[in-house]
């Protein structure tokens, strides 16, 4: 007997993304399958259409922002049922490394190891821009009954953010600076709200980006296309600097400000991914200040499960933020969208 067919986004090979019918996959011991509901469009997903993934295994199905609802259990099984309403979180570390013991499992040091038990879904093996998804039940979270699924995309984006906020240890009072107001910056300065900042700052070059950090409680915009960001911050500081700066552009130029900007002995968070290039980073910004500037690697320490109670408290808005929803059939237009910022373009959702 023949496999079950259904629709999935097959990343071929670096720039050959195609949709077309593949096998209904099966779930293995510890393996959950999955009905995938909505997948949100993410920025890494350009960079692996575009130029692949390191330890990415050839052809498999993108997407790693879903939710959906349990459609099967593979054997040895223990936490779900079918029909529960769950939101995936991409990253699989190989659990026996240094990094996995300890929660770091984003930065699992066996990252890309498919043979060492390692997988990255929607990155390096079977993603969520198909019909359905086969992923460990260690992977998944509940999704609360007030969260639409299209809203549930953004948990690993808020887990981010979440994450990047901790890293760079905002604590209540600080006046912080949240650089490139994409979904990340925007979650991340209303996550810095919720911690307890006195005032945070959102810098960025477009107008509807900088309305929605505002209308989501930004006390300052800065559009770096009119104004100096580094000059602006410094004076409403009055000369000192944020205490905290969180770079969530993955821009270089960003992040030489990131550190000229923030106040000596302040914290600087890297989020954004800046990709292919040499950082033009004065590193005598870091030392001259005495800066703790760290990196931030996605929804690191389970932040998704902390972020989805917060979430679901509504503790911080998403509404805004989902600018945009398309059809699987139209994922090619769906990241067109997304990375053309067309009709001021946030976050965009596929639903499947
Ligand atoms: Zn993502
Ligand atoms: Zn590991």
């Amino acid at each position: 007997m023949s496999a079950e067919k259904m629709k999935a986004a097959v990343l071929n090979e670096p720039g050959d993304l195609e949709i077309r019918d593949v096998d209904v996959p099966e779930p293995g011991p510890g393996e959950v399958l999955v009905r995938v509901r909505a997948c949100g469009v993410c920025g890494s997903d350009l960079e692996i259409r575009d130029h692949g993934w390191e330890g990415a295994e050839f052809p498999f199905i993108m997407g790693h922002e879903w939710t959906g609802e349990v459609a099967d259990l593979g054997p040895e099984t223990y936490h779900f049922e079918v029909g529960d309403r769950v939101a995936s979180e991409p990253h699989d570390g190989c659990g026996m490394c240094r990094n996995c013991k300890v929660g770091k499992y984003t930065a699992c040091l066996n990252y890309g190891d498919f043979s060492k038990g390692h997988q990255h879904h929607g990155f390096t093996v079977d993603g969520g821009y198909a019909h359905y998804c086969v992923i460990p039940e260690s992977n998944l979270h509940e999704l609360p009954d007030n969260m639409s699924y299209q809203e549930g995309t953004l948990l690993t984006t808020a887990a981010c953010s979440l994450y990047a906020v901790e890293r760079a240890d905002v604590s209540a009072g600080d006046f912080v600076a949240v650089l490139g107001p994409g979904a990340i910056g925007l979650l991340a300065a209303q996550i810095a709200n919720y911690r307890g900042a006195s005032e945070v700052l959102v810098s960025g070059t477009r107008e509807p980006r900088l309305e929605a950090a505002r209308e989501l409680g930004a006390d300052y915009t800065v559009n770096i296309h009119e104004e100096d960001p580094v000059e602006r911050v410094t004076e409403l500081t009055d000369g000192v600097g944020p205490d905290v700066v969180i770079e969530a552009a993955g821009v270089h130029q960003a992040q030489q400000q990131a550190v000229e900007m923030v106040r000596r002995g302040g914290n600087v968070g890297l989020v954004g991914n800046p990709g292919e290039g040499v950082a033009e980073l004065d590193t005598q910004w870091i030392v001259s200040g005495d800066l703790d500037v760290v990196g931030v690697k996605a929804e690191g320490m389970n932040s998704t499960q902390r972020v989805t109670r917060l979430m679901s408290k509504r503790e911080f808005e998403t509404e805004p933020l989902l600018t945009h929803e398309y059809d699987l059939a139209d994922l090619p237009e769906a990241m067109s969208t997304f990375e053309n910022r067309e009709e001021g373009a946030i976050k965009v959702v596929v639903n499947i």
